[in-house]
């Protein structure tokens, strides 16, 4: 049986580091509800994300979900979002009694097209939850100046983009808050985890206590929250996976840039190189099939008969599962860019161990469907 490729592969910092870090548990036996693990990491990510306040959680969904809860919307209220996106983007909205209303996205990085928010704005609008998707970020100058126009929030679905910089800035510096996801398969991860970063300190203080059952303090409660706190051993994992963040960015940009080399300028071939002002984190290598020359599912069956594991992000559209295509707001050919970019493209196997070679026989089998 010849090795398979996954899509990607979870970083681990060296086995002793991480054994090191959590020595100290055994002394204290502390092990979740804010210990010391939790501090030095959360201090860490607040330098490191440029943010005022880090809330940590125990995935990014959920810190999502509290970040929608905190700010105490009407029910029924509406959500400018991007259908192109993973289900918890959707999720958190409707979750919290929310409704998502669809919009396009943008031809040329496929995040929230803002040219699209004003015929989607409505009395009952109160937010818009755009998505810094692969970790190409969002025009957040067009949505932060529509938000304020018209007296919206922005919550930014940064699950991708921890690492990125635009214009040399955090992601965490755009919008009222943010969401950072430290998932097994991202970028960089806690296991499990996630972030909300907010400038905000009284929503900052209301995701710590949304996080933890809404206790405020000893014999107060003061929300209806559930649990969705960091544990010790998810922090230490952060804290070690941290100190190698720089270098492990660095082996995929070198894996980036092979298949660049190899899939750019092709007929029929579209790769979404880091624009300007873009420090990319290399999260992802989306690659647009025209369809005419070469066709995304063809590839994708030509690579899984040889082992290979690329991925469908983001097919089918959120606003297409079977749980929304009958909401009054999903559907109807609404997005159309969207719809056209969901069933033409295939996310690349992309992880920094990743051998070169490897990606030259990713890039041979393209290409073979397309000579
Ligand atoms: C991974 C992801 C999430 C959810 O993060 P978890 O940490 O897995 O809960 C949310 N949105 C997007 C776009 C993601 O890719």
């Amino acid at each position: 049986m010849v090795d398979q490729i996954p899509v990607t592969r979870s970083s681990m910092p060296p086995f002793e580091e991480y054994c090191e870090e959590i020595k100290e548990l055994w002394r204290t036996h502390w092990l979740t509800n804010m210990g010391a693990k939790h501090e030095e990491f959360r201090a860490a990510l607040e330098g490191y994300l440029e943010c005022p306040r880090a809330v940590l959680c125990a995935n990014g969904h959920l810190a999502l979900e509290n970040i929608l809860a905190a700010m105490r919307f009407p029910a029924g209220s509406e959500v400018l979002t991007t259908p192109f996106t993973f289900a918890s983007t959707t999720h958190a909205i409707v979750r919290n009694g929310l409704v998502p209303v669809f919009c396009d996205i943008r031809e040329d990085n496929y995040t929230l097209d803002p040219g699209c928010l004003e015929k989607a704005l409505t009395a009952r609008t109160v937010a818009v939850l755009p998505v810094h998707v692969y970790g190409n970020p969002c025009d957040t100058d067009a949505i932060g100046s529509f938000a304020r126009r018209h007296g919206l929030k922005v919550v930014y679905d940064a699950a991708h983009a921890f690492g990125a910089r635009y214009r040399g800035k955090s992601p965490a510096r755009f919008g009222d808050a943010a969401m950072f996801s430290f998932h097994a398969t991202k970028v960089f991860h806690t296991i499990e985890g996630g972030v909300a970063c907010t400038a905000d300190g009284c929503l900052a203080d209301a995701l710590s206590d949304l996080k933890n059952f809404g206790i405020h303090g000893e014999e107060s409660v003061t929300a209806v929250g559930g649990n969705a706190k960091m544990n010790e051993f998810q922090a230490a994992m952060g804290i070690c996976n941290l100190r190698h963040l720089d270098g492990e960015i660095a082996k995929r940009k070198t894996v980036f840039e092979r298949y660049m080399e190899r899939l750019d300028g092709i007929p029929g071939l579209r790769p979404c190189p880091p624009e300007k002002d873009v420090a990319s984190n290399y999260a992802y290598f989306p690659l647009l099939f025209d369809g005419v020359r070469a066709t995304r599912d063809g590839a994708a069956s030509a690579l899984a008969a040889c082992g290979i594991h690329p991925r469908k992000y983001f097919h089918p559209l959120t606003s297409d599962y079977e749980c929304y295509r009958d909401l009054p707001t999903a559907g109807g050919g609404k997005t159309p860019v969207a719809a056209r970019v969901a069933r033409n493209i295939l996310t690349l196997p992309l992880y920094p161990d990743l051998p070169l070679a490897d990606v030259d026989r990713i890039c041979d089998i393209i290409l073979s469907g397309i000579a």
